[in-house]
Parts: C-alpha cells; structure tokens; sequence
C-alpha cells in the first residue's frame, strides 16, 4: 500500500499501483469524468499513469491550468493524427499548448495546406476523437526511437531525440498516431467535444529564419459545443470592442511617427477620462488618508544605484542623459523620489502610516515590437502611492488597501476578479530573495489572512515574489470574459532599509519602515484600454467624455437649446448643441453612434413646455421630463457614479 496526500492535507491509503483517474473514482464517478491529468509530487503526470510510491496528488480539471495545457496538448496530437491522414508523409516538429490552444509545426513537402483543408481537418478530427482512442505512454529505449523515426524518415523527431538522454524517452499513441513526446495526455481522445483550428501560418524551424519555413496550425478545442461558442462569441465581441479602434473613433488617444512610437497622446475625450479617474482615486485617497505629492521626471543615477534599478532593471529604463557631468534618468518607477519625501523629514511612530500618493508618469522601455495600443506602451501614468507603516500597522494597511481595489471594482463594475499570492522559496533566500526568513514568514502570514477574511478569491504561486517582499497581482476580468493583468499590490521590507529610511519608537530606539506599494487603477493607460473594451466605448455618464448632446428639431429651436446648454454647464453637466443644419433622424444617428449617453430632442413642444425629450444611448425614447428635472437626475446619476 501506499499513502497519497491530498491537497487539503487528508492522506488515504491506496494499493501500489494506483493512478489518478482510480483515486478520482474512489471519490466520485462525476470527478472521474473530469480529470485530465494528476499533480504528482509537483509533477504533471498522466491521470492512467500508476503511482508506484507515496505522494503528493492533485487532480487537474479543465478548471486548472495545467488541466487546459494538457487538453490542449492532447488536440495538438489528436490534430497531427488527422493531418496524417489527409498529408501522408508530413513530419512534425513540435505542438505545444498555448494560452488560448494549441499548434503544431509541420513540413508538408511541397504541399500546402488552405482553409478548405482547416474545415476537413476539424471534421476529421471530430471523427477521431469520437473514436475514443486512449493516449497511451510507453517508456522507450533512445536506439528504438531513433530506429522508428529513422524508418519513418523524419529528421525532425530525430533532432529532438539527439538531445534526449536515454532511459528518458517515451512515446504516446492513440489511434495510429505516435508520437516522441514527454505527455503528459488526457486519457482519451473522447473529452475533446468541440475544435476550431484557427489559423495557418508560417514558423522557421526553431525559429531561425535561415532555416527552412514550416507550417504552423493552430486551434482551440474545449470540453463541450457550448464553451466553444461562447469563446468564439468572444472573440467576436473582442475585435468589436478593441481599444485602438474605438480610441480612434471616439477620438481618445493618438499617437505619432515624429512623437515616436508606444508614446501616447490623450485627446480633449480621453483627457476627460483622465481627469475623471484622477478625480476619483484623490476623492478615494484622500478619504484613506493619504497625503499627495509631485516628484520630477528624471534623477540621477545615484539613486537608482541606491534603490537597485541600476544595473538590475537597466534594460527596462531609458538611457541616460548627460549634464554637468552627472548621468540622469528618466523615472521607471516613483518609488525612489517617494522614499527621499518621506526621508526628507525625521519621523517618529506617531507619523506612521504614512501614506503619499502621485499619479506619477514613468517611462519605461518596451521593445518596439511588443509595443501594443495602450496595453503596452513607453510613457505611463501610474496611479500610485507608498505606504511606509509599522509592522503591527501592516496588517491593518494592507486590508485597507485591498478594500480600496474592492471598491474601485464596484464602482467599474468588474465581477471578475483574482489576486495572485506570490511567495518566495526558502531555498533561495539570500540569492533570489531578500535574506530575511522571518519577516518572509510574517508578512507572507498577514497577507494571506487579509486576503482569507475579506473572503477575495485567489491563488497562492511559491517561487514568484519580488525580490524584497510578497506581492499580489491583481487579474481582472472585462465583461466579455478576458483577463487583464491590473496592478500589483507589494510589500516591500528592503527598500526602507537600501534609502536608510527609519522612524523612532517609543523607546526612542530607531526601526525601518515597511512599505507597502499600490497602485489599485494601474496606469491609465493600461485602465483606459481595459475600460474601453469593458464598455465597448459605452461609458457611464460620470466617465463619459461627452455627457448630453442636445439635438433641436430645426434652427428656430436653436436659442431654446443653448439656453439647456448654459444650464447643464452650469450644473457640471459636459453638454453640446447639434447645430447643424440636419434632419432630426441623422442627428440621433449620429449621436447615437458617438454613444453620447444621453440625447434631449427639443422642439416646439417641448419649448413652450420647458421640457426636453429625453433618449438614452442604446435604449431609445425615455420621454419627456422637465429640464429641470433632467438636471436633477443626471446630477445625481455622474455624483454617485452610478454603472449604469
Ligand atoms: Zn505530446
Ligand atoms: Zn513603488
């Protein structure tokens, strides 16, 4: 017998032997159905491999990452069986998972595939995988391997074979397809329910363009019909609600050949946006109590050699400038200029928390060609701000300030949302991690009942923190189901001690500050891109550049509607008159498509009323109302920033 651990810490005792897929049964025919594959001991294995000592064991689902990798993996093969079929004598390269599926290379010859073929494939795939064919492994002597695909004629597998030890090899078949693979697999082909192979492309050889050019075939398959659909409606969803089309359409941000390229430039409607937020995060901040500040741009290369950024982080940074014989930078990060604030004054425990805040602008280098609309971008404005504490505060901190992410996902409608903890590894302290194992094991702690008791989903990863403490990035979700990486909550318990930063106790003895680093909203433009898509440009009305539109049924109705244009600016309201000359039905269009939120038609009737008839974007007549009243109410719906 053998002693299996589970992930909640029960140990149960099996017969040497067993695998996954029969401990899943153990506990339920329903789980069995789902597992795709086992953690054993920290490895991914097979769920129909046997487990022949103790262990550690986590079943995948389609619900954990590995669980989808190995899915994903396993309709690579499933797809090379059918291109097999169609292509005889391809060979292939290799046909990894993806983050939204798979690919597989392959030399075709001088054959080439189209997307007529694609549709064949999928169909023949489907057959296949109906087929139920099991994904079995099978341990494999180097010389066998290298018989087989030498027999085959595939200098491909041959390649991959000559950096493989022998005693290492293994080969996993289902239906008459082999493949040299280390797995691991599902256990059969009949869990893949659904395929869409996506696109065709071009990839040199180990991605070397002097060798030879081979085919890349992609696809995404899933569990059931409907999470296909739902992701293919997704994607659809995704390329309509793009934010560099709807930057540009609704005139947000620009950028410039001469600006140069990842250097946005906000115009008059995402300046308004910009404003909003900043508004936002200050009327937040200060009711945190946090004070605010304005650091320059740029500083000189001693401080960044005192913060580390200089040499570990140079390649992220802008070279530097000369002047007076001294080197200066462009600012990566705020965090250096707010550790001199806070060292600027001498401080007791009386002072702590103490917490400044800076939208501070930072310019970082991003690689030209992984430079992407606002999501990745050179120039940044950060929503930022260094708490320097104690460590009985810290706590208390921290909790306030995943309380502040909670309520800005409130106010932006986001749902979804999960913090990732991540920890260091003891066995790399002092060389990955800050050699400090007590105060790891502390903040580590604290971090993690703050995030249990306020009951926020998450994950714990070891081995990814920053150098100098425990973090947490935070993923959202936009409506239509895609991830964005917001922000990082950090704790920080080096940096205090490199700016010698400290504060005196009541014993008059001297201690250095935590620090913890946050920045809930990101930068705006990350936040702007991400809004932009979440909305689909439709913004609520406290954020939305241009609030009401109003539109006059002819030009003798002109002097009525400047009269609730003066009256709406007066109130705060972002107003302006359609005063062209055009038919009614075409200003609404219009308005419509600049998805204003709100519209007020005013003509005869309304004038001699005092009224305006109200349209809501997207929603149609909402009837008519007293302007007064209109007033009233959006004044309230942009004060409590109502979603919608
Ligand atoms: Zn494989
Ligand atoms: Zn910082």
């Amino acid at each position: 017998m053998i002693n299996i651990t589970f992930p909640d810490g029960a140990v149960r005792e099996y017969e040497n032997g067993v695998t996954a897929l029969d401990i899943a049964k153990s506990i339920s025919e329903g789980l069995a159905r789902k597992v795709l594959a086992a953690n054993i001991n920290g490895q991914v294995w097979d769920a129909t491999r046997p487990i022949n000592k103790d262990a550690t064991i986590k079943l995948l689902t389609w619900t954990d990452v590995e669980g989808k990798a190995t899915f994903w993996h396993s309709s690579a093969h499933l797809m090379a069986e059918a291109v097999e079929t169609m292509f005889p004598g391809v060979k292939f390269w290799v046909g990894p998972p993806v983050e939204n599926g798979f690919y597989y290379d392959m030399d075709l010859g001088d054959r080439k595939m189209t997307e007529e073929d694609l549709a064949a494939l999928e169909k023949k795939m489907n057959e296949l995988a109906k087929q139920n064919h099991a994904y079995i492994r099978k341990e494999i002597p180097k010389a066998e391997a290298v018989k087989y695909f030498t027999e085959k004629g595939d200098e491909y597998k041959l390649d991959l074979l000559e950096g493989l030890q022998d005693g290492q090899i293994t080969f996993y078949t289902q239906g008459n397809f082999t493949d040299l693979c280390r797995g691991p697999h599902i256990p059969n082909t009949n869990f893949i329910k659904a395929i869409k192979l996506t696109n065709i492309a071009g990839a040199y050889w180990k991605g070397d363009e002097k060798n030879k050019q081979l085919t890349r075939v992609y696809g995404v398959t899933f569990p059931s019909q409907k999470e296909l659909d739902e992701y293919l409606h997704m994607l659809e969803e995704a390329k309509k609600r793009d934010h560099r089309k709807l930057g540009k359409e609704l005139g947000i941000y620009t950028m410039d050949d001469d600006v140069g390229p990842g250097l946005i430039m906000w115009m008059p409607n995402g300046t308004i946006i910009i404003e909003e937020l900043e508004k936002l995060a200050k009327e937040t901040e200060a009711d945190a109590g946090y004070k605010r500040v304005v650091t320059p741009h740029i500083a000189k290369e001693s401080m960044y050699l005192t913060s580390g950024h200089l040499p570990y982080y140079a390649d992220s940074m802008y070279p530097p400038m000369e002047m007076e014989g001294e080197r200066y930078y462009l600012k990566a990060m705020n965090c250096p200029h707010h550790h001199k604030i806070y060292a600027a004054e001498p401080k007791s425990y009386r002072d702590l928390p103490y917490r400044i805040a800076e939208y501070g602008t930072v310019y970082r280098y991003e690689q030209s060609g992984e430079l992407f609309g606002l999501m990745r971008v050179r120039c940044l404005h950060m929503n930022d701000a260094h708490i320097y504490c104690t460590r009985e505060q810290f706590a208390e901190e921290f909790r306030a300030v995943n309380e502040m992410y909670l309520k800005y996902f409130k106010i932006f409608g986001i749902d979804k949302y999960v913090m990732r903890l991540s920890l260091h590894s003891p066995d790399k302290l002092g060389i990955k991690y800050v050699n400090h194992p007590e105060l790891w094991k502390e903040t580590e702690e604290m971090v993690r009942n703050v995030l249990i008791e306020s009951n926020i989903p998450y994950i714990e990863v070891q081995d990814e923190a920053a150098f100098y403490g425990p973090k947490i990035d935070v993923q959202i979700y936009s409506v239509i189901g895609r991830e964005f990486t917001l922000a990082t909550n950090q704790v920080d318990f080096s940096q205090g001690r490199s700016f010698k930063l400290q504060y005196t106790k009541p014993d008059n003895t001297t201690e250095v500050p935590l620090i913890i680093h946050r920045a809930p909203l990101g930068t705006h433009e990350r936040f702007i891109g991400f809004l932009l898509e979440h909305y689909a440009g439709k913004f609520p009305v406290w954020l939305a550049p241009q609030q009401v539109k109003i539109l006059p049924i002819s030009d003798k109705f002109l002097p009525y509607a400047n009269e609730i244009k003066s009256k709406l600016h007066k109130a705060n309201v972002r107003a302006e008159v359609d005063e062209r000359n055009e038919k009614i039905g075409k200003k609404i269009r219009e308005a419509e498509l600049s998805k204003v939120p709100y519209m007020l038609v005013v003509g005869e009737k309304e004038m001699n009323e005092q009224k305006v008839s109200v349209r809501r974007q997207g929603k149609g007549d909402a009837g008519a109302q007293f302007i007064d009243e209109f007033i009233k109410m959006i004044v309230e719906e942009i004060k409590t920033r109502k979603s919608e």
